[in-house]
Protein backbone atom coordinates (compact mmCIF):
# COMPACT_ATOMS: atom_id res chain seq x y z
CA UNK A 1 0.00 0.00 0.00
CA UNK A 2 3.01 2.06 -0.01
CA UNK A 3 3.61 4.78 -2.83
CA UNK A 4 6.71 4.95 -4.87
CA UNK A 5 8.55 8.42 -3.25
CA UNK A 6 12.24 9.32 -4.19
CA UNK A 7 14.36 12.07 -3.44
CA UNK A 8 16.26 15.02 -4.76
CA UNK A 9 20.08 15.49 -4.57
CA UNK A 10 20.65 19.29 -5.20
CA UNK A 11 23.88 20.26 -5.73
CA UNK A 12 24.95 23.93 -5.26
CA UNK A 13 27.58 26.09 -7.07
CA UNK A 14 28.38 29.64 -8.99
CA UNK A 15 29.35 30.36 -12.39
CA UNK A 16 32.66 31.50 -11.28
CA UNK A 17 34.61 28.16 -11.62
CA UNK A 18 34.14 27.67 -15.62
CA UNK A 19 32.59 24.72 -17.40
CA UNK A 20 35.24 22.37 -16.55
CA UNK A 21 34.82 21.86 -13.20
CA UNK A 22 31.72 22.30 -13.18
CA UNK A 23 31.29 19.27 -15.68
CA UNK A 24 33.39 17.61 -13.05
CA UNK A 25 31.24 18.45 -10.01
CA UNK A 26 28.40 17.46 -12.48
CA UNK A 27 29.39 13.72 -13.05
CA UNK A 28 30.32 13.40 -10.07
CA UNK A 29 27.05 13.93 -8.35
CA UNK A 30 25.36 11.42 -10.67
CA UNK A 31 28.03 9.23 -9.54
CA UNK A 32 27.40 9.63 -5.58
CA UNK A 33 23.35 9.60 -6.20
CA UNK A 34 23.69 6.40 -8.28
CA UNK A 35 25.57 4.60 -5.68
CA UNK A 36 23.32 5.99 -2.47
CA UNK A 37 20.37 5.22 -4.29
CA UNK A 38 21.69 1.47 -4.88
CA UNK A 39 21.56 1.32 -0.98
CA UNK A 40 19.41 3.42 0.74
CA UNK A 41 15.08 2.38 0.98
CA UNK A 42 14.37 5.24 -1.63
CA UNK A 43 16.25 6.69 -4.98
CA UNK A 44 17.84 9.65 -4.41
CA UNK A 45 17.63 11.37 -8.04
CA UNK A 46 20.32 14.24 -9.00
CA UNK A 47 18.87 16.75 -9.93
CA UNK A 48 20.47 19.95 -11.48
CA UNK A 49 23.72 21.59 -9.92
CA UNK A 50 22.71 24.63 -9.20
CA UNK A 51 24.31 28.22 -10.08
CA UNK A 52 21.87 31.32 -9.65
CA UNK A 53 18.80 32.28 -7.48
CA UNK A 54 16.68 31.16 -11.12
CA UNK A 55 17.84 27.55 -10.84
CA UNK A 56 17.20 27.19 -7.56
CA UNK A 57 14.13 28.54 -7.18
CA UNK A 58 12.53 26.34 -10.16
CA UNK A 59 13.70 22.99 -8.77
CA UNK A 60 12.39 23.50 -5.19
CA UNK A 61 9.13 24.82 -6.60
CA UNK A 62 8.95 21.82 -8.77
CA UNK A 63 10.07 19.63 -5.65
CA UNK A 64 7.21 21.13 -3.34
CA UNK A 65 4.85 20.24 -6.68
CA UNK A 66 5.53 16.41 -7.08
CA UNK A 67 4.08 14.06 -4.90
CA UNK A 68 6.79 11.39 -5.06
CA UNK A 69 9.21 13.58 -4.28
CA UNK A 70 9.54 13.19 -0.32
CA UNK A 71 12.53 15.66 0.44
CA UNK A 72 15.23 17.21 -0.96
CA UNK A 73 18.99 16.48 -0.02
CA UNK A 74 21.48 19.57 -0.52
CA UNK A 75 25.44 19.59 -0.52
CA UNK A 76 27.83 22.12 -1.87
CA UNK A 77 30.61 20.37 -3.55
CA UNK A 78 32.03 23.73 -4.38
CA UNK A 79 30.80 27.69 -3.13
CA UNK A 80 27.58 28.56 -3.50
CA UNK A 81 26.65 31.84 -2.66
CA UNK A 82 23.55 31.27 -0.22
CA UNK A 83 22.26 34.35 -0.85
CA UNK A 84 21.01 33.17 -4.38
CA UNK A 85 19.31 30.63 -2.02
CA UNK A 86 17.14 32.49 0.40
CA UNK A 87 13.76 32.57 -2.68
CA UNK A 88 14.01 29.04 -3.35
CA UNK A 89 14.33 28.03 0.39
CA UNK A 90 11.89 30.20 2.15
CA UNK A 91 9.46 28.33 -0.58
CA UNK A 92 10.63 25.03 0.62
CA UNK A 93 7.68 22.76 1.44
CA UNK A 94 9.81 19.09 1.45
CA UNK A 95 11.76 17.89 4.65
CA UNK A 96 15.04 19.13 3.64
CA UNK A 97 18.76 17.00 4.48
CA UNK A 98 21.69 19.33 4.38
CA UNK A 99 24.72 16.29 3.36
CA UNK A 100 27.59 17.95 4.24
CA UNK A 101 30.21 15.36 2.53
CA UNK A 102 32.92 15.43 -0.04
CA UNK A 103 33.88 13.55 -3.59
CA UNK A 104 37.38 12.62 -2.17
CA UNK A 105 37.90 10.69 1.37
CA UNK A 106 41.74 11.83 1.73
CA UNK A 107 43.64 14.59 1.30
CA UNK A 108 46.02 13.40 -1.61
CA UNK A 109 49.28 14.13 -0.62
CA UNK A 110 50.61 15.23 -4.08
CA UNK A 111 48.03 16.01 -6.37
CA UNK A 112 46.81 18.75 -3.83
CA UNK A 113 47.78 21.97 -5.29
CA UNK A 114 45.43 25.53 -5.81
CA UNK A 115 43.25 23.65 -8.66
CA UNK A 116 42.26 21.29 -6.48
CA UNK A 117 41.59 23.27 -3.46
CA UNK A 118 39.12 25.13 -5.89
CA UNK A 119 37.34 22.18 -6.77
CA UNK A 120 37.25 20.42 -3.22
CA UNK A 121 35.96 23.28 -0.98
CA UNK A 122 32.66 21.57 0.21
CA UNK A 123 34.21 22.19 4.01
CA UNK A 124 33.43 26.06 3.09
CA UNK A 125 30.97 25.57 0.73
CA UNK A 126 28.89 23.68 3.29
CA UNK A 127 29.21 26.01 5.89
CA UNK A 128 28.09 29.06 3.43
CA UNK A 129 24.68 26.69 2.89
CA UNK A 130 24.47 25.93 6.52
CA UNK A 131 24.24 29.53 7.41
CA UNK A 132 21.50 30.52 5.54
CA UNK A 133 19.48 27.46 6.70
CA UNK A 134 20.60 28.66 10.30
CA UNK A 135 19.72 32.17 9.51
CA UNK A 136 15.83 31.36 7.98
CA UNK A 137 15.15 29.23 10.94
CA UNK A 138 14.71 25.74 8.65
CA UNK A 139 14.16 22.70 9.97
CA UNK A 140 16.44 20.52 8.54
CA UNK A 141 18.48 17.84 9.39
CA UNK A 142 22.47 18.14 8.33
CA UNK A 143 24.79 14.86 8.59
CA UNK A 144 28.29 14.76 7.76
CA UNK A 145 31.08 12.72 6.81
CA UNK A 146 32.23 10.86 3.34
CA UNK A 147 28.87 9.49 1.11
CA UNK A 148 30.55 6.03 1.53
CA UNK A 149 30.72 5.73 4.73
CA UNK A 150 28.02 3.07 6.74
CA UNK A 151 27.28 5.30 9.76
CA UNK A 152 26.56 7.89 7.28
CA UNK A 153 24.13 6.39 4.52
CA UNK A 154 22.45 4.66 7.41
CA UNK A 155 21.29 8.25 8.59
CA UNK A 156 20.23 9.39 5.46
CA UNK A 157 18.35 6.13 5.11
CA UNK A 158 17.02 6.71 8.36
CA UNK A 159 15.86 10.31 7.84
CA UNK A 160 14.18 9.16 4.62
CA UNK A 161 12.32 7.03 6.15
CA UNK A 162 10.81 9.89 8.72
CA UNK A 163 10.37 12.07 5.81
CA UNK A 164 8.30 9.28 3.87
CA UNK A 165 6.63 9.40 7.28
CA UNK A 166 6.23 13.29 6.90
CA UNK A 167 4.42 12.56 3.22
CA UNK A 168 2.12 9.61 4.91
CA UNK A 169 0.80 11.80 7.53
CA UNK A 170 0.22 14.54 5.05
CA UNK A 171 -2.19 12.67 3.48
CA UNK A 172 -3.62 10.30 5.94
CA UNK A 173 -7.47 10.11 6.55
CA UNK A 174 -8.52 8.52 9.51
CA UNK A 175 -12.06 6.72 9.81
CA UNK A 176 -13.63 6.65 13.00
CA UNK A 177 -16.42 4.38 13.97
CA UNK A 178 -17.76 5.79 17.12
CA UNK A 179 -16.45 8.83 19.59
CA UNK A 180 -14.26 8.64 22.04
CA UNK A 181 -14.28 6.57 25.12
CA UNK A 182 -17.20 8.49 27.35
CA UNK A 183 -14.67 10.85 29.76
CA UNK A 184 -11.30 10.06 28.92
CA UNK A 185 -9.18 13.19 27.86
CA UNK A 186 -5.79 12.03 26.94
CA UNK A 187 -7.69 10.49 23.56
CA UNK A 188 -9.03 13.83 22.92
CA UNK A 189 -7.61 16.53 20.66
CA UNK A 190 -7.86 19.58 18.41
CA UNK A 191 -8.72 17.93 15.11
CA UNK A 192 -8.29 21.13 13.24
CA UNK A 193 -5.02 22.11 14.49
CA UNK A 194 -4.00 18.45 13.73
CA UNK A 195 -4.73 18.96 10.34
CA UNK A 196 -3.72 22.22 10.06
CA UNK A 197 0.12 20.74 11.85
CA UNK A 198 0.11 17.33 10.79
CA UNK A 199 -2.21 16.93 7.66
CA UNK A 200 -4.97 14.31 8.90
CA UNK A 201 -8.02 14.63 8.10
CA UNK A 202 -10.54 12.97 11.10
CA UNK A 203 -14.31 11.93 10.41
CA UNK A 204 -16.53 9.68 11.70
CA UNK A 205 -18.71 7.24 10.08
CA UNK A 206 -21.60 5.50 11.37
CA UNK A 207 -21.46 2.20 12.94
CA UNK A 208 -24.87 1.50 11.14
CA UNK A 209 -22.52 1.78 8.00
CA UNK A 210 -20.18 -0.67 8.80
CA UNK A 211 -23.37 -2.92 10.32
CA UNK A 212 -25.02 -2.62 6.09
CA UNK A 213 -21.08 -3.08 4.84
CA UNK A 214 -20.75 -6.45 6.71
CA UNK A 215 -24.26 -7.72 5.83
CA UNK A 216 -23.01 -7.61 2.01
CA UNK A 217 -20.07 -9.84 2.71
CA UNK A 218 -20.48 -13.21 1.40
CA UNK A 219 -20.37 -16.56 2.75
CA UNK A 220 -17.84 -17.71 0.10
CA UNK A 221 -15.88 -14.17 0.85
CA UNK A 222 -15.24 -15.53 4.13
CA UNK A 223 -14.74 -18.67 3.03
CA UNK A 224 -11.17 -17.77 0.92
CA UNK A 225 -10.61 -15.44 3.93
CA UNK A 226 -10.76 -18.31 6.66
CA UNK A 227 -8.10 -20.38 4.56
CA UNK A 228 -5.61 -17.30 4.81
CA UNK A 229 -5.95 -17.61 9.00
CA UNK A 230 -5.17 -21.60 8.88
CA UNK A 231 -2.26 -20.66 6.65
CA UNK A 232 -1.00 -18.37 8.93
CA UNK A 233 -2.18 -19.02 12.03
CA UNK A 234 -2.98 -22.16 14.67
CA UNK A 235 -6.63 -22.15 14.86
CA UNK A 236 -6.60 -22.90 19.04
CA UNK A 237 -10.36 -23.10 19.20
CA UNK A 238 -13.89 -24.71 17.83
CA UNK A 239 -15.47 -21.50 17.51
CA UNK A 240 -15.25 -21.28 14.45
CA UNK A 241 -18.29 -19.06 13.71
CA UNK A 242 -16.70 -16.69 16.12
CA UNK A 243 -14.15 -16.58 13.36
CA UNK A 244 -15.70 -16.38 10.48
CA UNK A 245 -17.63 -12.96 12.14
CA UNK A 246 -14.25 -11.65 12.40
CA UNK A 247 -13.59 -12.31 9.01
CA UNK A 248 -16.93 -10.50 7.90
CA UNK A 249 -15.83 -7.71 10.06
CA UNK A 250 -11.78 -7.83 8.35
CA UNK A 251 -13.76 -7.40 4.84
CA UNK A 252 -16.30 -5.27 5.46
CA UNK A 253 -13.73 -2.62 7.30
CA UNK A 254 -10.96 -2.99 4.93
CA UNK A 255 -13.49 -2.35 2.23
CA UNK A 256 -14.81 1.03 3.64
CA UNK A 257 -11.22 2.39 4.69
CA UNK A 258 -10.05 1.54 1.34
CA UNK A 259 -13.52 3.16 -0.30
CA UNK A 260 -12.38 6.46 1.23
CA UNK A 261 -8.67 6.22 1.44
CA UNK A 262 -8.61 6.11 4.78
CA UNK A 263 -5.12 4.52 6.44
CA UNK A 264 -5.99 4.02 10.13
CA UNK A 265 -9.32 3.76 11.81
CA UNK A 266 -11.09 3.78 15.26
CA UNK A 267 -13.75 2.15 17.10
CA UNK A 268 -14.80 2.17 20.48
CA UNK A 269 -16.30 -0.57 22.88
CA UNK A 270 -19.06 1.59 24.05
CA UNK A 271 -20.83 1.70 20.47
CA UNK A 272 -20.95 -1.43 18.56
CA UNK A 273 -24.77 -0.53 17.87
CA UNK A 274 -25.58 -3.74 15.67
CA UNK A 275 -22.39 -5.97 16.01
CA UNK A 276 -21.83 -9.04 17.93
CA UNK A 277 -18.32 -8.98 18.23
CA UNK A 278 -15.76 -6.03 18.98
CA UNK A 279 -13.58 -6.71 16.33
CA UNK A 280 -10.37 -8.24 17.63
CA UNK A 281 -8.76 -10.36 15.22
CA UNK A 282 -10.22 -8.18 12.23
CA UNK A 283 -8.53 -5.08 13.66
CA UNK A 284 -5.14 -7.12 14.06
CA UNK A 285 -4.97 -8.28 10.95
CA UNK A 286 -6.07 -4.91 9.42
CA UNK A 287 -2.60 -3.55 11.19
CA UNK A 288 -0.53 -6.44 9.94
CA UNK A 289 -1.53 -4.95 6.28
CA UNK A 290 -0.37 -1.25 7.70
CA UNK A 291 -4.09 0.02 8.88
CA UNK A 292 -3.70 2.41 12.09
CA UNK A 293 -5.52 1.73 14.88
CA UNK A 294 -6.55 2.74 18.18
CA UNK A 295 -9.03 1.44 20.85
CA UNK A 296 -12.02 3.29 22.48
CA UNK A 297 -12.15 5.95 19.70
CA UNK A 298 -7.95 7.35 20.01
CA UNK A 299 -7.27 8.57 16.66
CA UNK A 300 -4.31 9.74 17.67
CA UNK A 301 -2.65 6.78 18.56
CA UNK A 302 -4.80 5.24 15.68
CA UNK A 303 -2.81 7.48 12.89
CA UNK A 304 0.41 7.57 14.35
CA UNK A 305 0.57 3.55 14.12
CA UNK A 306 -0.26 3.63 10.34
CA UNK A 307 3.06 6.18 10.12
CA UNK A 308 5.52 4.55 12.31
CA UNK A 309 4.08 1.38 10.29
CA UNK A 310 4.85 3.16 6.70
CA UNK A 311 8.06 4.38 8.48
CA UNK A 312 9.34 0.88 8.68
CA UNK A 313 10.51 -1.66 6.04
CA UNK A 314 8.03 -2.00 3.19
CA UNK A 315 5.62 0.27 4.75
CA UNK A 316 4.56 -2.14 7.31
CA UNK A 317 7.24 -2.03 10.00
CA UNK A 318 6.76 -4.22 13.02
CA UNK A 319 4.93 -1.17 14.70
CA UNK A 320 1.62 -1.53 16.79
CA UNK A 321 -1.18 -0.30 18.74
CA UNK A 322 0.09 -1.14 22.63
CA UNK A 323 -1.38 -0.26 26.56
CA UNK A 324 0.40 0.04 29.53
CA UNK A 325 -1.77 -2.59 31.45
CA UNK A 326 0.12 -3.52 34.24
CA UNK A 327 3.79 -4.03 36.25
CA UNK A 328 6.24 -6.32 37.51
CA UNK A 329 7.29 -4.30 40.73
CA UNK A 330 10.14 -7.56 42.39
CA UNK A 331 13.10 -5.73 43.07
CA UNK A 332 15.84 -5.86 40.07
CA UNK A 333 13.14 -7.45 38.04
CA UNK A 334 11.04 -4.74 37.46
CA UNK A 335 9.28 -4.64 33.84
CA UNK A 336 5.78 -3.28 32.33
CA UNK A 337 3.04 -5.65 31.17
CA UNK A 338 1.47 -4.19 28.04
CA UNK A 339 -1.81 -5.69 26.01
CA UNK A 340 -5.10 -4.44 24.66
CA UNK A 341 -8.39 -6.07 25.87
CA UNK A 342 -8.01 -7.61 22.06
CA UNK A 343 -6.19 -5.44 19.48
CA UNK A 344 -2.62 -6.24 19.55
CA UNK A 345 -0.48 -6.39 16.19
CA UNK A 346 1.11 -9.41 14.79
CA UNK A 347 3.53 -7.35 13.43
CA UNK A 348 5.12 -7.61 16.85
CA UNK A 349 4.92 -11.17 17.38
CA UNK A 350 7.96 -13.34 18.21
CA UNK A 351 5.96 -16.66 16.70
CA UNK A 352 2.96 -17.85 14.80
CA UNK A 353 0.28 -16.67 16.62
CA UNK A 354 -2.59 -18.34 17.46
CA UNK A 355 -6.18 -17.39 17.34
CA UNK A 356 -8.65 -17.88 20.21
CA UNK A 357 -12.13 -16.96 21.71
CA UNK A 358 -13.13 -15.78 25.13
CA UNK A 359 -15.89 -14.18 26.58
CA UNK A 360 -15.54 -10.26 26.88
CA UNK A 361 -16.61 -8.71 29.65
CA UNK A 362 -16.13 -5.12 28.57
CA UNK A 363 -18.87 -3.27 26.24
CA UNK A 364 -21.56 -5.23 24.05
CA UNK A 365 -20.34 -8.36 23.01
CA UNK A 366 -22.90 -10.73 22.16
CA UNK A 367 -20.66 -13.54 21.87
CA UNK A 368 -16.59 -14.41 22.16
CA UNK A 369 -14.74 -12.99 20.16
CA UNK A 370 -12.42 -14.38 18.27
CA UNK A 371 -8.45 -12.64 18.97
CA UNK A 372 -4.90 -13.97 17.89
CA UNK A 373 -2.46 -14.40 21.13
CA UNK A 374 0.80 -14.37 21.29
CA UNK A 375 3.82 -13.34 22.83
CA UNK A 376 5.73 -10.43 21.79
CA UNK A 377 9.43 -10.18 20.55
CA UNK A 378 12.79 -9.44 22.31
CA UNK A 379 14.70 -6.48 21.12
CA UNK A 380 15.06 -2.41 21.55
CA UNK A 381 12.21 -0.96 20.68
CA UNK A 382 10.17 2.72 22.05
CA UNK A 383 6.90 3.42 22.39
CA UNK A 384 5.55 6.97 21.24
CA UNK A 385 2.43 8.93 21.93
CA UNK A 386 1.31 12.20 21.10
CA UNK A 387 -0.55 14.20 23.20
CA UNK A 388 -2.89 17.73 22.58
CA UNK A 389 -1.04 19.70 25.44
CA UNK A 390 -4.05 22.66 24.28
CA UNK A 391 -2.59 25.03 21.48
CA UNK A 392 0.18 22.67 20.59
CA UNK A 393 1.13 18.94 20.25
CA UNK A 394 3.64 16.98 22.34
CA UNK A 395 5.53 13.76 20.90
CA UNK A 396 6.81 12.12 23.38
CA UNK A 397 9.33 8.78 23.08
CA UNK A 398 10.61 6.51 25.33
CA UNK A 399 13.01 3.95 24.71
CA UNK A 400 12.68 0.35 25.65
CA UNK A 401 13.84 -3.03 26.06
CA UNK A 402 11.55 -5.57 25.37
CA UNK A 403 12.02 -9.02 27.06
CA UNK A 404 10.69 -12.03 26.53
CA UNK A 405 7.93 -12.44 29.15
CA UNK A 406 9.39 -14.15 31.96
CA UNK A 407 6.04 -15.52 33.40
CA UNK A 408 4.04 -17.79 30.92
CA UNK A 409 0.34 -16.52 31.98
CA UNK A 410 -1.37 -19.20 30.54
CA UNK A 411 -4.77 -18.05 31.36
CA UNK A 412 -4.35 -14.59 29.62
CA UNK A 413 -6.36 -14.22 26.66
CA UNK A 414 -4.32 -11.65 24.70
CA UNK A 415 -1.35 -10.49 23.21
CA UNK A 416 1.08 -9.74 25.08
CA UNK A 417 4.51 -7.63 25.19
CA UNK A 418 6.80 -7.33 28.36
CA UNK A 419 9.51 -4.62 28.47
CA UNK A 420 11.68 -2.31 30.51
CA UNK A 421 11.05 0.98 29.87
CA UNK A 422 14.55 3.70 29.81
CA UNK A 423 16.09 4.67 32.19
CA UNK A 424 14.75 2.15 34.73
CA UNK A 425 10.83 0.98 34.81
CA UNK A 426 10.14 3.63 37.74
CA UNK A 427 12.16 6.65 36.63
CA UNK A 428 11.09 5.76 33.09
CA UNK A 429 7.70 5.86 34.54
CA UNK A 430 8.28 8.89 36.83
CA UNK A 431 9.28 10.97 33.77
CA UNK A 432 6.65 9.38 30.97
CA UNK A 433 3.53 10.54 33.65
CA UNK A 434 5.90 13.73 34.17
CA UNK A 435 5.28 14.43 30.40
CA UNK A 436 2.07 13.56 30.35
CA UNK A 437 2.39 10.57 28.01
CA UNK A 438 -0.93 8.66 27.25
CA UNK A 439 -1.72 4.93 28.22
CA UNK A 440 -1.89 4.31 24.80
CA UNK A 441 1.09 4.05 22.40
CA UNK A 442 2.55 3.39 19.26
CA UNK A 443 5.09 0.49 20.02
CA UNK A 444 8.04 -0.20 17.46
CA UNK A 445 11.12 -2.73 16.43
CA UNK A 446 12.13 -0.52 13.85
CA UNK A 447 11.94 3.27 14.10
CA UNK A 448 14.08 4.80 16.27
CA UNK A 449 13.37 7.42 18.34
CA UNK A 450 16.35 9.54 16.20
CA UNK A 451 13.74 8.80 13.18
CA UNK A 452 11.14 9.96 15.46
CA UNK A 453 13.16 13.13 16.35
CA UNK A 454 13.75 13.76 12.69
CA UNK A 455 9.16 13.59 12.16
CA UNK A 456 8.62 15.86 14.96
CA UNK A 457 11.11 18.55 13.74
CA UNK A 458 9.63 18.50 10.18
CA UNK A 459 6.09 18.26 11.53
CA UNK A 460 6.71 20.89 13.78
CA UNK A 461 5.89 19.71 16.98
CA UNK A 462 7.17 20.06 20.68
CA UNK A 463 9.84 16.51 21.10
CA UNK A 464 10.28 15.03 24.38
CA UNK A 465 12.96 11.79 23.92
CA UNK A 466 13.15 9.87 27.51
CA UNK A 467 16.16 7.87 27.24
CA UNK A 468 18.49 5.87 29.56
CA UNK A 469 20.23 9.24 29.93
CA UNK A 470 17.06 10.92 31.21
CA UNK A 471 16.28 12.16 34.90
CA UNK A 472 13.46 13.43 36.10
CA UNK A 473 15.73 16.54 37.52
CA UNK A 474 16.49 17.07 33.89
CA UNK A 475 13.24 16.56 32.40
CA UNK A 476 11.45 18.44 34.94
CA UNK A 477 13.39 21.69 33.59
CA UNK A 478 13.42 20.84 29.87
CA UNK A 479 9.35 20.59 30.09
CA UNK A 480 9.13 24.51 31.92
CA UNK A 481 11.76 25.56 29.17
CA UNK A 482 9.95 24.05 26.62
CA UNK A 483 6.49 25.44 27.18
CA UNK A 484 7.75 28.58 27.22
CA UNK A 485 9.60 27.96 23.90
CA UNK A 486 6.26 27.13 22.52
CA UNK A 487 4.21 29.55 23.48
CA UNK A 488 6.61 32.08 22.17
CA UNK A 489 6.83 30.47 18.90
MN1 LIG B 1 -7.20 1.04 25.57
Amino acid sequence: MMKKYEFWFIVGSQSLYGQDVLDIVDARAREMAEALSAVLPFPLVYKVTAKSNEEISAIIKEANYRDECAGVVTWCHTFSPSKMWINGLASLQKPYCHLATQYNVEIPNDEIDMDFMNLNQAAHGDREHGFIAARLRMPRKVIAGHWKSKSVRARLSDWMKAAVGVAVSRGMKVMRFGDNMREVAVTEGDKVEVQKKLGWQVNTWAVGDLVKEMNAVTETEIDALMSEYEREYDIATDNTESIRYQAREEIAMKRMLDREGCKAFSNTFQDLYGMEQLPGLASQRLMAQGYGYGGEGDWKVSAMTAILKAMGENGNGASGFMEDYTYHLVEGQEYSLGAHMLEVCPSLAADRPRIETHHLGIGMNAKDPARLVFEGKAGSAIVVSLIDMGGRLRLIVQDIEAVKPILPMPNLPVARVMWRAMPDLTTGVECWIMAGGAHHTVLSYDVSAGMMRDWARMMDIEFVHISKDTTPEKLEEELFLKDIAWKLK
